[in-house]
């Protein structure tokens, strides 16, 4: 092994485990930017608003006849960027995209993908973004709109493009209810969008607590060598699979912990200021999700949720 090799090596096994750029090594000018994950697929990274810094990622799978899109970003102006950096790997055309998660920083800058591409979602999703949409046209709004042509994936549909099989999946509600998964069978990838958020907190307002967990598991049982997160860093193989259990550990840890504030009787404000997070409240949002954690798990042991 040569120096530089055995330099390298250090560096990748003291990688900190975190969604956090600045502590992970790297600057804010360093993105947004593209990841080649395989020879044709690649996942792009630019910053979520907000006052915490961590990525939004997005899958994009390159085939001879085009390329398939999942989830975008948050406006706009990002979401350009993304079509613009596919454009620098690829002159094909964007053909698809999948709404893996219909919220707003996933879809809201859908108006930058060119017209006729083809998106998938699922129904749950497909209702959400209608009733927003209807919702903004009674206050005069002209937002992006999903077009009556979408295709809706409830359980599997699977696409061959460039004879390319890509597998859309639906693993169960997490999330946003109509989450969606994009499984690439021949490269072992899964892009989990919003069911795997790498060293984010669990983030609940629209979630289902539990069924997150079996979502988490279906996919653990899958074939997969490399799972992507919809928010935090692309890893590599065998560490993303690691961080897929952590982030399904972390998942157990706030409902087992919400649960127990419940059980024992402590009113929901006071458990939102008891709760012990553990190992977990140093991760990227857990000052601002805790508390709708506890409030969400708190509804489904109440039978509140819908
Ligand atoms: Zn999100």
């Amino acid at each position: 092994m040569t120096r530089t090799a055995i330099l390298a090596t250090l560096f990748i096994a003291a990688q900190v485990r975190t969604a956090d750029p600045i502590k992970r090594g790297l600057k804010k000018t360093d993105f947004p930017r593209t990841i080649s994950v395989t020879s044709n697929v690649y996942t792009y990274e630019d910053f979520h608003a907000g006052d915490e810094t961590f990525t939004t990622t997005n899958m994009f799978v390159v085939t001879d006849e085009g390329v398939l899109v999942a989830d975008g970003q948050g406006d706009p102006a990002a979401t350009k960027g993304l079509v613009d950096a596919i454009a620098n790997v690829t002159p094909k055309p964007i053909k698809y995209v999948v709404i893996c998660s219909d919220h707003g920083d996933h879809t809201a800058g859908n108006a930058s993908f060119p017209p006729g591409v083809t998106y998938i979602i699922h129904p749950t999703s497909k209702a959400i973004l209608e009733r927003q949409a209807a919702g903004r046209a009674g206050r005069g709004g002209s937002g992006w709109r999903l077009p009556d042509a979408a295709e809706v994936a409830a359980d599997k549909k699977t696409i061959t493009l460039g004879g390319e099989a890509i597998q859309i999946l639906f693993l169960g509600r997490a999330h946003t209810g109509g989450d969606l998964s994009v499984y690439l069978p021949r490269q072992k990838i899964l892009f989990m969008s919003e069911i795997f958020l790498n060293r984010v907190f669990p983030a609940m307002r629209s979630a289902y607590p539990t069924d997150w967990l079996g979502a988490l598991t279906k996919a653990e049982r899958m074939d997969v060598n490399i799972y992507i997160p919809g928010h935090g860093f692309t890893e590599k193989g065998d560490v993303s699979q690691e961080e897929l259990r952590t982030y399904h550990k972390a998942l157990d840890a706030v409902i087992a912990e919400a649960t127990r504030l419940h059980k024992a009787g402590v009113p929901v404000e006071d458990a939102i200021k008891q709760a012990n997070w553990g190992e977990y409240a140093s991760w990227t949002l857990a000052k601002s999700q805790g508390p709708i954690a506890i409030r969400k798990v708190y509804e489904q042991l109440e039978g509140r949720l819908q």
